[in-house]
């Protein structure tokens, strides 16, 4: 399995692309501006995108692929995701205001979009590897991703702050290689932080002291222009961890 990050920001400037992952060439983990980085064969490549949460950030690459690629597939593009937040997507995205409902385009028969709900306690595998929504604690209803494969185990958190569901969800996947986890703001927008349910420093710090497995620590969403002061401050709380920014471009391999 070969995980590349496509975008992996809290935000967009000086090339910066939010957040979009990409499993082997067909599978996407959320659709932020980071898929406007692949080329066309790539983005017709793409049959499925598991999204953690509705929000923009994550997916609003995912009405402009199937505007661009959508009469060239053969099978509908299928989008896994929370039912919550496929309900979401349903009211105020594919709702033929903001965009058409492809859904029902060409035909309802045959489709170049189709929804398929995973909801907690499920599991997806396509193609030998296994994507499995983890609780977490965001705004709006979202989840994290455990993918796991005969190599081992990655896990992206999606958005997210403290959660004692992730960290027991965590604490039970003993061949956990690799942890993708948010941390948008620095301490002193701790406010900012807890409003918008993500990580700061000092609460990773605190939520890493409750884990018993140890993959390697990738940081994501940091916000524009604070990513050197956030991974300064986590490196200074986490003494014992050797954190480490995820970075666009990055290949993560299992
Ligand atoms: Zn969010
Ligand atoms: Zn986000």
């Amino acid at each position: 399995m070969k995980l590349t990050i496509l975008g992996c920001s809290g935000g967009i400037g000086s090339g910066r692309h939010t957040t979009c992952l990409k499993v082997d060439d067909d599978v996407l983990i959320d659709a932020g501006t980071g898929i406007t980085t692949l080329d066309f064969e790539q983005l017709l490549a793409i049959d499925h995108v598991f999204l953690t949460h509705a929000h923009l950030d994550h997916t609003l690459g995912l009405p402009l692929l199937l505007d661009s690629v959508g009469d060239l597939r053969a099978t509908p593009l299928t989008v896994h995701a929370l039912p919550e937040v496929l309900a979401v997507l349903s009211t105020h995205l594919f709702n033929w205001h903001l965009w058409p409902d492809f859904r029902e385009i060409p035909s309802a028969e045959s489709p170049w979009l189709r929804f398929a709900p995973l909801d907690f306690g499920e599991a997806l595998t396509l193609k030998g590897r296994t994507f499995r929504p983890l609780p977490v604690n965001h705004v709006v209803p979202a989840c994290g991703v455990h993918l796991a494969t005969t190599a081992g185990s990655l896990v992206f958190s999606g958005d997210t702050t403290h959660s004692d569901a992730f960290v027991a969800a965590l604490n039970a996947i003993p061949d956990l290689c690799h942890l993708i986890i948010d941390t948008s703001f620095e301490n002193a927008l701790v406010d900012i932080a807890q409003a918008s349910k993500h990580h700061w420093p000092d609460s990773l710090a605190a939520e890493l002291q409750a884990l018993s497995v140890r993959p390697e620590l990738w940081i994501t969403h940091l916000k524009p222009g604070n990513e050197a002061a956030i991974m300064n401050e986590l490196r200074a709380a986490a003494p014992n961890w050797g954190l480490e920014a995820l970075m666009q471009g990055q290949v993560i391999e299992l």
